[in-house]
This record gives structure tokens, C-alpha cells and sequence, in this order.
């Protein structure tokens, strides 16, 4: 998975869509929100490299790890590293699972996670999103 694919399945699996991150994304330059959407969309293809504060405000927006994305950029960078685990569908990690009411998510697969074995996208979201709320007033 690429760095920007990686932030586009984190994205996803929190139910955002472009448009809502882009909105969001306010301490960017002044740019007009679609103008940010479509530069949104090609950071997530990697088509234009993403700037540390661009990272840091996409951190605010939804959940993601950080040492996954730096992994995942060195090895876009050609570093002979072990690529991370990652879900195929939602990008969770063993650092950033799934939390859900029975707990964190577990791997069924190699490249699959629990959450999104047994549940359907919907249902999940549902449950990311609790999690995430959770986290929130945690923090
Ligand atoms: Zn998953
Ligand atoms: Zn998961």
C-alpha cells in the first residue's frame, strides 16, 4: 500500500469523504474547498507529495498512525524495510485497530481484519465512529 493509499482506506473506514476532510483541512493555505478536494485527491494518489503540516491537520481529521506512514514512505522511497500489516479494507494496524464493543479488532487473514470479516460496512462505521468519539473525550 502507498502512503497515499493508505491515508485514503483511513479516510474511508472513518466514513469521511473528500469533501469532508478538504473542509476541514482549514489551516491550509487559502485555497477554495474544491481546489483542496482535488489536491486532496492527489496526495491520496500520490501524485503530489504531502507537506508535514498537510499530515499533522490530516491527523485532526480522522485517525490513522503515523509510524505506518512513514513506513510506507520509506518504502515508496526504495528503504529495504518489511512493509507493516495492514488491512486490505480498512487499513488498521496492530497499533491502530478497529475498537468496537467486544475490543480491539483481530487479523482473520493475512491481509484482513476481524471488523471487517464479520461486519458490514455500515455496521462498522458505526462502530469506528463510537471508538473514535471515545478516543476524542479521552484525549
Ligand atoms: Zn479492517
Ligand atoms: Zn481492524
Amino acid at each position: 500500500m502507498t502512503p497515499g493509499a493508505y491515508l485514503k482506506h483511513r479516510r474511508t473506514a472513518h466514513g469521511l469523504g473528500i469533501h469532508d476532510v478538504a473542509a476541514a483541512l482549514a489551516t491550509e493555505p487559502r485555497l477554495a474547498e474544491h481546489v483542496r478536494a482535488e489536491w486532496l485527491e492527489q496526495i491520496e494518489a500520490d501524485i503530489v507529495p504531502m507537506s508535514f503540516n498537510t499530515i499533522v491537520a490530516l491527523r485532526r481529521a480522522f485517525v490513522f498512525d503515523l509510524d505506518i506512514l512513514a513506513q510506507l514512505a520509506a518504502i515508496a522511497m526504495h528503504s529495504p524495510i518489511e512493509p507493516p500489516r495492514l488491512c486490505r479494507i480498512c487499513a488498521c494496524s496492530e497499533a491502530d485497530p478497529c475498537l468496537g464493543h467486544s475490543g480491539s479488532c483481530s487479523w482473520v487473514a493475512e491481509d484482513l481484519c476481524s471488523a471487517c470479516f464479520f461486519h458490514e460496512p455500515a455496521d462498522r462505521l458505526a462502530i469506528i465512529q463510537s471508538a473514535a468519539a471515545k478516543r476524542d473525550v479521552a484525549a
